[in-house]
């Protein structure tokens, strides 16, 4: 049984009334969250966070439970994470919401062997930025087609992918993309304007293994399209722990300056 925690902030779902302060916004700005609240409930009736549980529950040996920003430590406790295999992180407008704390939690169990798979504009997610140490920026435009290509067939988040595969409507996302250089460049797509964009990157920190997949802008139906359901599940077993460390103490810095000189 592989344990899945789906992490989304759940805020552009729920329009004005999870955003603090909203009177104070002006009058356009709030008909515009309200707008796109009601696209979004469109495309996912019950929250981002949803579709992509019930895409992941497919899958008999995953159990996949949600966690969302509202819930008290954005539901990320020690006890949940202790009982996480793989997080998946959907975030875009409230990664400033997320404590550091919690980003910092999410790190340090990556270090030790949690799976981590940051999605669509989880790019510049804390947990993100903190795990591979970069701003995560890259250039966007809403409103494309994309097609994703297959850069690396042999990797286990391609198995059963064809060469190519067409999104009828997504957000470009377009490079420079600011991140480490990937572990395995999985999947590299090509926007209708012309840009490319590394959309499908692996990396590992410390025990744990790091997927960042690309398709997912919350107005759309990518999550729908059988090609990117089947390598977020693939992704979901890749990143699996091999190996979970209760803690990364190192016995050699443990050692007192009064021990390491004594003669
Ligand atoms: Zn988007």
């Amino acid at each position: 049984m592989i344990k899945v925690t789906v992490w989304s902030e759940h805020v552009q779902e729920r329009g004005l009334e999870a955003i603090p302060d909203y009177e104070k916004l002006p009058q356009d700005i709030q008909e515009h969250f309200q707008k796109s609240a009601k696209a979004i409930k469109e495309v996912h009736p019950n929250g981002i966070h949803n579709t992509l549980k019930d895409l992941l529950s497919e899958e008999e040996d995953f159990q996949v439970r949600t966690c969302t920003l509202e819930m008290p430590e954005c539901g990320l406790t020690e006890e949940v994470l202790e009982d996480t295999d793989v997080l998946v992180w959907w975030a875009h407008v409230a990664h400033d919401r997320v404590p550091d704390e919690i980003a910092l939690r999410v790190k340090e169990y990556v270090n030790r062997g949690m799976g981590f798979i940051a999605l669509h504009s989880a790019h510049p997610s804390k947990p993100m930025q903190y795990i591979l140490g970069t701003s995560g920026t890259l250039q966007w435009r809403e409103g494309d087609r994309a097609r994703v290509w297959c850069t690396c067939p042999t990797h286990p988040i391609a198995k059963g992918i064809p060469a190519s595969f067409e999104l009828p409507a997504e957000e470009m996302y377009g490079e420079y993309f600011d991140i480490p250089k990937p572990d395995d460049l999985v999947f590299i797509s090509w926007f209708a304007g012309g840009e490319v964009f590394r959309s499908g990157c692996t990396w590992t920190r410390g025990y744990g293994k790091i997927f960042y997949f690309q398709p997912g802008h919350e107005t759309q139906r990518s999550y729908y399209v059988p090609e990117v359901r089947q390598i977020i599940k693939n992704a979901v077993r890749w990143a699996n722990p091999v190996v979970r460390m209760p803690k990364l103490d190192c016995p050699h810095a443990q050692v007192s300056a009064e021990e390491r000189y004594a003669k």
